[in-house]
């Protein structure tokens, strides 16, 4: 084997995609599994990263010659709004010891990921990978936020003090399989998911929060699997790169209400409460830099992605996380 890629929460959404399409596009194809790869996808109970040891473990154990770094605490804005302290620190703790493992065990290449949350609360849109440090992140989420943040500003340092070839990638709003339904903590797909099947099942209303009218950038998480494969084999630069579907592809959050209703197959009534607040009308990212990079690449229609992930859910509703 001439690599070894450990991924790091590869039991999550996007670590799990990562394996779908390993496993099921054509060997040796630009996003299948080649043949001197070998590819590991570490959860926690492989090692808690938060602990020094236990990461450096991790890395001795398999000794990647590339790392995919997704793990990290994740959730909900309301336990984001919560628990700011603990997002700040246990990403810190998780981002400082799987880079500085990558560093000491000469890991050849390293990608972590952020999220489109690092960006300022006040910002020009689009987002481009410049604006990252431009001013304070929303306060909502400010400790996730600034975490993420220090992953460049450790990328930067590793780079100009040693030579490491760290980067970022930025994904938009991720859904898909795998993903975390649990109706306290989910993203807004999943939780619109979960809710939709149990108004089917009980034969309730179907009701949406705030007005609908909102629009968002949303990714499949297959389709960014293949973009986080792309940037391992083919993108070598210290500077994130922003993976999302171009600003013409927005959907309203309407939208992706109509299309769950149709993929649930729910016939039942279903109303938007328009008393509850609809958050920012929309924050566009740009993904000119990334497109101007790939060359072709085709994003799954949204409707297409979506009715694969509502039969996932449907068909693992008893293991999912809900
Ligand atoms: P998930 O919550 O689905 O998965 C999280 C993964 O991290 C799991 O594999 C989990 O392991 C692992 N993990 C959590 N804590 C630890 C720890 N202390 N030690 C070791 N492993 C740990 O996350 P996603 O797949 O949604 O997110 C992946 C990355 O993408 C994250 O960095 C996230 O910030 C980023 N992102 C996600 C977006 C989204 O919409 N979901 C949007 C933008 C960025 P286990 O299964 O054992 O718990």
């Amino acid at each position: 084997m001439s690599s070894v890629i450990l991924v790091t929460g590869g039991t999550g959404l996007v670590g799990k995609a990562i394996q779908y399409v390993i496993e099921n596009e054509p060997e040796g194809s630009r996003f299948g599994r080649r043949p001197d790869e070998k590819w590991i996808f570490a959860s926690s109970s492989d090692a808690d990263l938060r602990d020094p040891q236990q990461t450096r473990k991790l890395y001795e154990k398999y000794q990647p010659t590339h790392v995919i770094h997704l793990a990290a605490l994740v959730g909900g804005l309301f336990r984001n709004m919560k628990y700011k302290l603990t997002f700040l620190r246990e990403n810190i703790l998780i981002n400082d010891n799987v880079l500085h493992a990558a560093y000491e065990l000469r890991t050849q290449k390293l990608i972590s990921c952020l999220s489109t949350c690092v960006f300022p609360d006040k910002v020009e849109y689009p987002l481009t990978e410049l604006n990252i440090h431009n001013g304070p992140p929303h306060e909502s989420n400010f400790g996730y936020a600034h975490a993420k943040r220090m992953v460049d500003v450790h990328n930067h340092a590793y780079k100009e003090q040693f030579g490491c070839n760290f980067t970022s990638s930025i994904p938009t709003n991720v859904f898909g399989p795998h993903d975390n339904y649990d109706l306290e903590d989910a993203h807004v797909i999943p939780a619109l998911v979960h809710k939709c099947y149990l108004a089917k099942k009980n034969n309730t209303p179907f009701v949406v929060a705030g007005s609908g009218k909102p629009l968002r950038q949303f990714i499949y998480s297959r389709d960014l699997a293949k973009l986080f494969i792309w940037q391992l084999r083919e993108y070598d630069d210290v500077e994130p790169v922003i993976l999302s579907v171009g600003e013409d592809e927005e959907v309203s959050i309407k939208e992706v209400a109509d299309a769950i209703v149709k993929a649930v197959g729910f016939k039942g009534s279903y109303t938007f409460d328009t008393s509850r607040a609809d958050g920012q009308f929309r924050k566009p990212a740009s993904n000119k830099k990334l497109l101007s990079l790939i060359g072709d690449f085709k994003f799954t229609p949204f409707e297409e992605a979506l009715g694969e992930s509502v039969k996932w859910f449907l068909e693992n509703y008893d293991n999912a996380r809900i």
